[in-house]
């Protein structure tokens, strides 16, 4: 057993975000015993730590839960800042679908699982939605490498079986897209342990998007999606991010809104079609532009949202309203969307997350609080991605992903920390979270595992 010894923050229970506030947990001299199976056992005051664990002074560092990333993509490891002379669809044809396409080389391919994963761990995302690349050898590669350094993944093939010409290399035929993603659920859901209670890796059920697949498509991913759910498949996609997006999704359809293509009623004027994706395990990114009907549907089907303000302010996508789409009761978790989001620390999307909502007009802006950020960071992300009893806050009984913050590795962030009254633990909490940069990231653990990006 370790006992890890520093100042402990978290978000602690199993709260919605309006208890967030009241369950942000600080212990200054604080400490986290975590067994040999990984799992917390100890998780308060130093003064109370039970004896047998050897000490690892990690101070004056803090721990923080791992942080989770609902949404990023692996096949854009190396388009961030890509300038694509217009907003979403402009920038997918022109810089991302060229790019996705490149990993149909093998040896690309493995060098970009490789350099995603080890900027992950870099920046301290423990867990992750991922968005795949459409090759399954590309998806091998990244299943592969995140089970040899440790980290807590989630992804499928991206599918796509329709869209313009610079996307030809990543469309299938019907038939290949179903047979593909059935061979990867096969191959990588709880591929490492065999349960997916346990298992570190499993496998979302992922297209592109309305617009890359076809009313066939999603009949047919209906289909197996209802074969699968109750083995704890995942599913992910985006919607309503763009107006024009959403304009050519009702279009394409003939839907009411872009939410029933998801939803099973695809068919003309949002008649049933086919079976519902929605669930505890969906998660769709962005829902900037999604009416009250969607939002609450949303909720109501325990469907989450990942909410990408960096990825919104980079493609002038607007934004969520925050308090609109939280108000619904549906779970909102951050995601970085990499590379439409140009950062890879989750902490800096809760900075953009908070700079964006404190400027919406009118009644709809807020100052959201410091507890609902770290929440939105880690455990809204581990309850969005159904892990929320193993991991996203540092209860006793959680599986060990945590991060060592260690403030002394970043100019002037020990003095900006040291001007705030000790007590004031919100304030502590604002300052670190939307201040710190990935150079403060010192340890990396994942179910107790100290993780490493070198090697
Ligand atoms: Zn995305």
């Amino acid at each position: 057993m370790y006992a890890y010894r520093g100042h402990l923050l978290h978000i602690s229970g199993a709260p919605r975000l309006a208890q967030a506030r009241e369950n942000l947990v600080s212990h200054a001299d604080g400490v986290l015993v975590v067994d040999g199976g990984g799992r917390i056992v100890y998780s308060g005051e130093f003064t109370g730590m039970p004896a047998g664990a050897e000490v690892v002074d990690c101070r004056p560092a803090f721990l923080l839960p791992g942080f989770v990333d609902t949404h990023i993509h692996f096949p854009q490891t190396y388009c961030t800042n890509a300038h694509g002379g217009g907003q979403l669809l402009d920038w997918l044809e022109r810089c991302i679908f060229p790019a996705e396409s490149q990993l149909a080389e093998p040896d690309h391919a493995r060098m970009a699982a490789r350099d995603f994963c080890r900027r992950r761990i870099d920046v301290g995302t423990t867990a992750a939605m991922v968005f795949g690349s459409a090759f399954p050898h590309a998806q091998d590669a990244l299943f592969e490498e995140s089970l040899r350094l440790g980290l807590r993944t989630i992804s499928g093939r991206g599918i796509q079986t329709v869209g313009p010409d610079s996307a030809s290399e990543l469309i299938t035929d019907e038939h290949s897209a179903i047979a593909l993603t059935e061979a990867e659920i096969a191959r990588w859901h709880a591929g490492d342990t065999g349960d997916p209670s346990t298992a570190l890796l499993h496998v979302a059920v992922v297209p592109r998007f309305a617009l890359s697949v076809t009313a066939e498509t999603l009949h047919a991913l209906g289909e197996l999606y209802d074969s699968v759910r109750s083995r704890g498949v995942y599913f992910h996609s985006h919607i309503s991010e763009n107006l024009d997006e959403v304009a050519a999704v009702r279009s394409a359809y003939g839907v009411r809104s872009y939410l029933d293509t998801y939803d099973g009623r695809f068919g003309p004027g949002s008649t049933p079609a086919g079976k519902s994706l929605l669930g505890p395990r969906s998660l769709l990114a962005h829902a900037v532009h999604c009416t009250d009907d969607e939002l609450a549907r949303l909720a109501e089907s325990e469907t989450s949202i990942s909410h990408c303000p960096t990825s919104q302010l980079f493609l002038g996508s607007g934004t969520m309203p925050w308090r609109r789409t939280t108000a619904s009761g549906v779970t909102v978790a951050l995601g970085t969307d990499v590379s439409a989001g140009d950062e890879w620390l989750i902490s800096r999307v809760a900075n953009d997350c908070y700079k964006v909502h404190i400027s919406e007009p009118g009644e709809a802006g807020l100052s959201v609080p410091a507890a609902d950020l770290l929440f939105s960071a880690t455990l809204a992300g581990a309850q969005a991605l159904g892990l929320a009893d193993r991991t996203g806050n540092l209860d006793v009984g959680k599986e060990a992903d945590f991060l060592v913050v260690d403030p002394q590795q970043q100019g002037l962030l020990p003095e900006v920390l040291a001007a705030i009254e000790p007590q004031d633990v919100e304030r502590l909490v604002f300052t670190l979270l939307t201040g710190m940069r990935e150079s403060a990231i010192t340890d990396v653990y994942v179910r107790g595992r100290r993780l490493s990006s070198v090697g």
